[in-house]
């Protein structure tokens, strides 16, 4: 996103979208054949409660039996253990082309590299592939050392780098090789005894001193729990200690809104009228369109706003930045589900960085082992609550009453709280991160990887791409994480495929070419993928040599899918994550790609959205090897031609990448861009080889998934490489018909390798309360969440759907929800007229417009190119819900007046307000900034005093503002301004603010750069907000069976038609 295109009809710089698969685009991936059983621990335990809460789906490509785990051959500890490749049964990816055939010379020379037994044997014991010493680490390597991670020869299995711990692999073969598995994971884990420290034993140390406890708030649990486990009442939940304790008897009786500090008014009819808003609409006879004063129209010029209610009821929740409900009042019914019309869901954000002060807390329970809920495997939380005088525990999830382990055990005090609550931030805090026990592991922990896979033909040559990339890799060096395990590789393309031997040995790197593209191989697979901090001066030299190697390349081919081929074979045995640079529509071998036009004439009907999606399989069978392997794919492209980002975004997002899409890439235009965006990549702290599932109380449960991730089960998220700028969403739906608790319990669970080379569990905890009110559901409501889950099912539905299709969905959706809002209350307050709506929904319709408005759902063939609307959608299928409602409605402010006022330097609380989104908020004489978070556009009005300008950009502000560049200069003014880009661009840090720089009344660029985005605005053949609030509300109260207009170009004749019929 963001990038300027001097003559290039963009519109919006963009952001990537999610690409599509055959069948159902987004919403999930391809289920890689793992089956969650297959992960169980050999003798379970409580056969039947292993998996409680899986759902019941069929999974796709699954082999109920099929693949158990074995040994320490699946280079995976976090309990999603990529498949050997041969049993990778999604049906929807073609079995990759290989044969079982043993090993033919050494690990590396074939394709899929590692070598697996065939595909119908359920992987033996690891015992007979083994002729080798699986983990041994090379002679002499200390534990810590750098390791240089090289497997070993012939070991076809999985090598592991790092030194070998103290695990028993031989002994640990069966058992073990679950550990890795998500301990969060229903069944995942052994139930072995090292899990359950103190389980078997809890009766035994159930120690005499404790003393017999009589608090009553204990008494009052223990009535509870004999009874049925429905007992999730709020206070049970409390024992953190941070809510005081109930009255003794209302536990029970209370209503589930009532929890002490709870706001909201529950169903009652009289807090309805603070409750919502309303506007008067239509009220001006014979004038319809100005029936609605645009200044009273709400906008969210504060930004995102959080219900604050939901934080306040349940304190113990952990923070809304990790997790958010579309509504925190879940419906008791499927019925009253049904009637909310929004979707019910969340969005998590598992690794959303925190500011200081407020980080997860990072807890080790050593020998004591991590406190689980032995049926549904729900981490001990602050909503757990303990009973029979501090030697059980009652899992909040399942109800379940737990043995404590010894090690764990302490003393109620007479409220029922633990003594030792204090020293556990696992019992008071909705966020913790638990470090996963050794013993747990199969192999260690992967070190941190990082492959580049660089196109070097005479497009990327001359765009000056690999001199920045080259430059910026060597500038983060010092950063990339897992210091002094850190492994690195590049290998480069055109016709050939281009590897680098980069032994420490050597003073420079070796080149090897591969010219063969249907039998790829990787010479000297060993010498490829090396330790940073061994080779880093042979590092240094390539990359100081690199631009300058292909600077007078004149290949124009691109032997891209083979050289992707051979990335996967250099990093399958570690993962990590592979960044391609990419500049040319790949044009040899297997996985080339076709022009496939931008057809005008394809919109609008059936075959639009095949556009939209890859039309060759190749790329998501090759995510989803990637996937299986640990890695992560991230996408740079900077072609200043079509290139299928529909199709290369798809190695993205099924591995948990992202696309970064930089069109028509000029280094000195987006050079900054890509430096800054390319660092964050390579330094930001990141996750490996992590899993992700989110458990859910009884009665509910997450059905289907919105973001970039493979799905693994059901509902097991595989993200090779995950960081802090990934969100995802989630439907919600109910499995009973009528919810009998008053509680509902959310648990994240976010399984991976830290780049310190620990393994952690982070774990986010929050309770929401069970409504049988449906306008509590909407007061409830956040539309933060709403929206992130509306942008990305629209985006999806662009993917087997037409763009019209998509919107109207989404119009639909809104209307039905206001409608049944509205009929709610009409009767009662004689609204007539009136549009209402609840406060927590004020902005709804203004993002929904905007989101109407946005890349990938705009317009139709000719109001944003086809690549950017695909990198649009790949992008905004990841943001953060924060990060996302910038996008749609960025920021305007304007800033001369700041600039001229004499304010020191960092008052930037004298900066002006943020504006309607709307050229009546541009005054010809002022100076504003739009941020929509991945640029900033400077609007320069027409009769800006002339000394603003010249102070801002010098001697060439008469120039057109296209060639000039914004920099600081030696003025009060310039400094400010400088200042205040710096400033927004740390807040934001996750893309690159890139610096436009437009004079009013410049076209095209005004029109491109900004006045398209000024979302309230009526262009072309959209709507403005007021027409499009009219048009809400005249559907909304139609009474007659007229409920759903098609919104489209041709509108505004069909308003004036309903109009009259309203207006009867
Ligand atoms: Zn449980």
């Amino acid at each position: 996103m963001g990038t300027e295109n001097p003559g290039r009809p963009t519109s919006r710089p963009v952001a990537p979208f999610p690409v599509a698969q055959t069948m159902s685009p987004f919403s999930s991936g391809p289920v890689v054949g793992s089956d969650p059983s297959g992960f169980r621990p050999a003798p379970p335990l409580n056969p039947q409660s292993t998996m409680p809460f899986s759902s019941s789906r069929p999974v796709v490509g699954m082999e109920a039996s099929g693949f158990r785990p074995t040994g320490p051959l699946v280079p995976d500890t976090s309990g999603f253990r990529p498949p050997p490749l041969t049993r990778f049964n999604d049906p929807s990816v073609p079995p990759p082309p290989t044969s079982n055939a043993p090993p033919p010379v050494g690990p590396f020379s074939r394709f899929p590299t590692p070598q697996l037994p065939s595909t119908t044997q359920p992987f033996p014991q690891r015992a007979p592939l083994v002729g080798q010493t699986p983990f041994q680490p090379p002679p002499g390597q200390g534990l810590s050392s750098p390791v240089p991670l090289r497997p070993q020869q012939q070991i076809p299995s999985v090598p592991m780098g790092s030194p070998p711990q103290s695990v028993n692999y031989t002994s640990s073969n069966l058992n073990v090789s679950q550990l890795p598995l998500d301990p969060s994971f229903p069944g995942s884990r052994p139930n072995l005894q090292p899990f359950l420290p103190g389980y078997a034993r809890k009766q035994s140390s159930s120690d005499p001193q404790v003393p017999p406890v009589q608090s009553p708030f204990l008494a009052n649990q223990g009535g509870i729990a004999p009874g049925p486990p429905t007992t999730s009442s709020p206070f049970v939940g409390h024992q953190g200690g941070y809510v005081p304790p109930p009255p003794v008897a209302a536990p029970l009786g209370l209503q589930s809104m009532q929890h002490p500090g709870s706001g909201p008014p529950t169903g009652s009819i009289q807090g309805l009228v603070e409750d919502f808003n309303s506007l008067s609409i239509g009220s001006i006879p014979g004038s319809i369109e100005t029936g609605v004063d645009l200044k009273v129209l709400p906008r969210p010029l504060d930004g995102d706003v959080e219900p604050k209610s939901f934080a306040q009821m349940y304190p113990l929740n952990c923070n809304s930045r990790y997790l958010r409900l579309t509504t925190s009042a879940i419906p008791s019914s499927q019925s009253l589900a049904s009637r909310w019309h929004l979707p019910l869901g969340a969005v998590v954000c598992p690794l959303a960085e925190a500011p200081d002060g407020e980080e997860v807390p990072v807890i080790n329970f050593a020998s004591t082992g991590i406190i689980r809920c032995r049926r549904c495997r729900t981490y001990v939380n602050p909503y757990v609550t303990f009973t029979d005088a501090g030697r059980k525990w009652r899992c909040n999830i399942c109800s379940l009453l737990n043995d404590v382990p010894g090690e764990y055990f302490a003393h109620l005090d007479a409220t029922g709280r633990r003594v030792d609550l204090e020293q556990r931030p696992e019992l008071t805090q909705g966020s913790v991160e638990f470090v996963a026990p050794t013993e747990y592991m199969v192999r260690p922990p992967m070190p941190p990887l990082f492959f580049f896979l660089i196109d070097v033909s005479i497009s990327a040559a001359r765009s000056g791409m690999i001199e920045v990339v080259a430059k910026t890799i060597r500038s983060c060096l010092d950063e990339l994480p897992g210091f002094p395990r850190t492994q690195i590789g590049f290998a480069t393309f055109d016709s050939t495929i281009h590897f680098y031997n980069m032994k420490s040995s050597l003073t420079q790197p070796q080149m090897m070419v591969v010219s063969d593209l249907d039998d790829v191989f990787v010479p000297l697979p060993d010498d490829l993928l090396v330790n940073l901090s061994e080779s880093r001066s042979v590092v240094e030299t390539f990359l100081d040599s690199l631009p300058s190697m292909f600077q007078d390349n004149v290949n124009v081919e691109s032997a891209f899918g083979p050289a992707l081929k051979a990335s996967l074979m250099l990093m399958s045995q570690l993962g990590g994550k592979l960044l391609i640079f990419q500049n040319t529509l790949p044009s040899l071998g297997v996985g080339r790609l076709k022009l496939r036009g931008d057809d005008l004439r394809v919109y609008g009907t059936d075959k639009e959205h095949a556009l939209r999606i890859p039309e060759d399989p190749f790329y998501k069978q090759m995510a989803a090897e990637f996937t299986k392997f640990q890695i992560g794919v991230n996408v740079y492209a900077f072609s200043d031609k079509y290139t299928d980002i529909a199709s290369l975004g798809t190695l993205a997002k099924y591995s948990g990448g992202q696309v970064n899409y930089y069109p028509s890439f000029q280094s000195a235009t987006h050079g900054e861009k890509l430096r800054h965006e390319l660092a964050r990549d390579l330094t930001r702290e990141t996750a490996w080889e992590a899993v992700m599932r989110v458990r859910c109380g009884k009665g509910v449960r997450f059905t289907s998934y919105h973001g970039n991730f493979m799905l693994r089960s059901t509902d097991l998220l595989a993200l090779p490489a995950v960081d802090c700028d990934k969100a995802f969403a989630m439907q919600l739906s109910l499995e009973e018909t009528l919810l009998t608790t008053q509680t509902v319990y959310f648990q994240v669970a976010l399984l991976y390798t830290a780049s310190c080379g620990e393994r952690r569990i982070r774990v986010h905890t929050a309770a929401a309360p069970v409504v049988q009110d449906l306008g509590e559901m909407y007061r409830q409501a956040d539309t933060g969440a709403i929206v992130t889950l509306l942008s990305r099912l629209a985006i999806e539905k662009t993917l087997s759907h037409k763009l019209e299709d998509a919107r109207n969905a989404l119009q639909l959706r809104i209307i039905k929800a206001l409608k049944e809002y509205r009929n709610l209350y009409s009767v009662q307050h004689r609204l007539g007229g009136r549009m209402i709506f609840p406060e927590s929904l004020k902005f709804l319709p203004l993002y929904g417009l905007a989101l109407f408005k946005s890349t990938p759902l705009r317009g139709g063939y000719s109001d944003a190119a086809l690549d950017e609307r695909c990198a649009a959608g790949y992008t905004m299928m990841t943001l953060p819900v924060k990060k996302l409602l910038k996008l749609l409605y960025p920021s305007l402010i304007r800033l001369d007046e700041y600039l001229l006022k004499a304010s020191a330097l960092d008052d930037h609380k004298s900066i002006g307000k943020r504006l309607p989104l709307s050229a009546e908020s541009l005054d010809a004489r002022g100076l504003y900034l739009f941020d929509d978070g991945f640029r900033f556009i400077i609007w320069f009005g027409r009769v800006l005093a002339p000394d603003i300008a010249m102070n801002l950009l010098g001697p060439e502000c008469a120039a057109e503002l296209s060639k000039v560049s914004l920099s600081e200069r030696d003025n009060e003014m310039s400094r400010k301004l400088m200042k205040i880009l710096k400033k927004l661009r740390e807040s934001d840090p996750s893309y690159y603010h890139l610096c436009h720089l437009v004079r009013q009344g410049e076209q095209p660029r005004e029109g491109v750069l900004l006045l398209t985005n000024l979302v309230e605005d009526h262009m072309g053949g959209t709507n403005g907000y007021v027409e499009w609030i009219l048009q809400i509300h005249r559907q909304i109260d139609l009474k007659t069976a007229l409920l759903i207009l098609q919104l489209s170009a041709g509108y505004r004749s069909l308003f004036v038609v309903i109009a009259g019929a309203y207006e009867e």
